[in-house]
Formats: C-alpha cells, sequence, structure tokens
C-alpha cells in the first residue's frame, strides 16, 4: 500500500525539492497533504503548479491538525518553532515524523527527542545518502588507516553560508575521530596562518572554501608516505536531500516509536 506523505513548509526550498522528489519517486508513495504556515501566499496553491507541473489536484493547506489523520508519516523541513509544534501534533496521532530542520536549540532537540517516545522520529542535519554513506566509509578508513595518517577536511560552500566549517564537515571529522578514539574538541585545527611549526600527526585540520554558488563539497584526505587516500562527496542540488528524506520517509513508515537517523535508513546499524 501506498505510503501517505505530508510535507510541512512545501512552499520553501526544500518543500518544492520535496514534492519533485515525491512525485518522481519510484518507490510507492504520494503526497497526500501540503501544509505552510498561515497567512502564506501560496496557501490554496496546487503542489504540481508549485513546481511548475501540471496540476495535481493537491493543494496547500495551512492547518497540520485538519490533515493530519490522512498521512503515515510527516516531512518537516521548516524552522525550529514550526517543527516542535508540528512534531506536537504529530505525536497527538501517532503519526510518523522526518525531521530536516537544523538549527534548533538544546531544548527544542530535547523536545523532539521526548516526541520519540510516542512516535518512529527519524531526524537528520543532512540527508544526503551519498553524505550518510561517506561517514560510513570515512569510519572504516581511518579504522583501517589508524594514526599511520595526516588527516585533512577540507570543504566548500556558496558565498551565502554564514557558518564555519559546515556541519557536515564537522560530523565528518566526529567520526573519524571516534574511529581513532581521539576528542574532537582537543585535536581539530581550523585554518593555519604564519609560523605554524610542523604538522602534529594526532590532528584532525580543517580548511573551509566559501565561493560563487557551490551547493556542498566536502573532500577528507588521508596522507601517508607514499601515498594518499581522499574521500568527497559533492552535492549539486539540494533534490540530494530530498530523496534521502524521502527514502527515510518511506522507511519509516509502520516503525517503533523511537528516535532514528540516516544511518538507519541506510541499514548500517543493523545486526
Ligand atoms: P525555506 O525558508 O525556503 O522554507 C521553509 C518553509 O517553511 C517556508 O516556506 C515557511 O513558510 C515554512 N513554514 C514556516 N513555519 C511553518 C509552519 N508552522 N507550518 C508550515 N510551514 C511553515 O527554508 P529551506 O531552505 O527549505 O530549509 C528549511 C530547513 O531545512 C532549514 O532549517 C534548513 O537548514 C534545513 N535543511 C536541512 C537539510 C537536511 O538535509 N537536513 C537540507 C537542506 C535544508
Amino acid at each position: 500500500m501506498s505510503v501517505r506523505l505530508g510535507i510541512t513548509g512545501a512552499a520553501g526550498r526544500m518543500g518544492k525539492m520535496l514534492i519533485e522528489a515525491i512525485a518522481d519517486s519510484p518507490s510507492d508513495v504520494s503526497l497526500v497533504a501540503a501544509i505552510e504556515r498561515s497567512g502564506s501566499s501560496l496557501v490554496g496553491a496546487d503542489t504540481g503548479e508549485l513546481i511548475g507541473r501540471s496540476p495535481s489536484g493537491t493543494h496547500v493547506v495551512d492547518d497540520l491538525a485538519a490533515v493530519i489523520a490522512d498521512l503515515d508519516v510527516l516531512i518537516d523541513f521548516t524552522q525550529p518553532e514550526a517543527t516542535v509544534a508540528n512534531a506536537l501534533v504529530c505525536v497527538e496521532h501517532g503519526v510518523a515524523m522526518v525531521v530536516g530542520t537544523t538549527g534548533l536549540t538544546a531544548a527544542q532537540g530535547d523536545q523532539l527527542k521526548s516526541a520519540a517516545d510516542t512516535i518512529a522520529l527519524c531526524r537528520a542535519s543532512n540527508f544526503s545518502t551519498g553524505v550518510n554513506l561517506a561517514f560510513k566509509l570515512l569510519e572504516q578508513a581511518a579504522t583501517v588507516l589508524g594514526d599511520e595518517v595526516d588527516i585533512e577536511i577540507v570543504e566548500a560552500h556558496h558565498r551565502h553560508k554564514v557558518d564555519a566549517p559546515s556541519g557536515t564537515a564537522l560530523s565528518m571529522g566526529e567520526v573519524v575521530a571516534t574511529a581513532l578514539d581521539r576528542n574532537l574538541e582537543e585535536v581539530a585545527v581550523y585554518g593555519r596562518e604564519g609560523q605554524t611549526g610542523a604538522r602534529d600527526r594526532s590532528t584532525i585540520g580543517f580548511a573551509t572554501i566559501r565561493a560563487g554558488d557551490v551547493v556542498g563539497d566536502h573532500t577528507v584526505i588521508f596522507a601517508a608516505e607514499g601515498e594518499r587516500l581522499e574521500i568527497s562527496h559533492k552535492a549539486s542540488s539540494r533534490m540530494a536531500f530530498a530523496r534521502g528524506a524521502v527514502r527515510a520517509a518511506q522507511w519509516l513508515a509502520g516503525k517503533a516509536p523511537g528516535r532514528y537517523d540516516m544511518q538507519d535508513v541506510l541499514g548500517f546499524r543493523e545486526g
């Protein structure tokens, strides 16, 4: 039976990508509700027309509670306060939730953890399948190469990004540091300048590039004497995140209450 999906933030950048990803998904998923904040000029718009296609017959609404009973899974890419409020509606109706919203405070994160006592909730700061697979490959590379290599993480993003290094680069650093039994806070080196001295092998270096319209490039370099391994991921469109989120939603349907992430969706935590 088709998995019935809803999207909150349907008219946002990710929302529109999600409408497209669901329409084009090879899996048996269907978009049954598209929700925007009340007051949005796009409430009432047809979701097909919203993405420049022929009308779908599904229109954007502004009341999640009115449509929640029709859903198996809600996909939420909005903003932190909205995500927490939407999680409460999901809890009330026992509907699973995929959360892509970033920038939650610790307290808001705790509210989502509480929600996951009642519903299945999958949360990830990066839903790209490639990035999540890269995390697994990085763990394996760090474990095999151990303390014999220098490790550097280089990331590039568009000129509008306001934080550095990216959350994904930091997550990559965490994965590598954990595999090597190091504490990232103690070993991270963020950029170098001037008389830096020779490199300490236990450090993990980060370098950041900000330029043009780069969606997101990450490379982790494992450099030894005589050889170098580089694991790279390059995102060229937000569709990478949307497709991962739809994959997560399909996987989550019917799962027991609890906290999940993309490592679970991709089967990296199975027995
Ligand atoms: P956006 O501003 O383009 O879209 C957000 C949409 O949410 C807007 O249309 C807004 O009107 C809507 N919204 C706000 N409150 C709402 C409510 N109560 N109910 C329904 N809709 C509501 O932003 P975006 O670029 O689409 O990003 C959204 C979030 O997703 C951000 O937190 C961003 O960092 C995150 N994001 C995560 C990933 C990932 O892989 N996890 C990838 C890209 C973006």
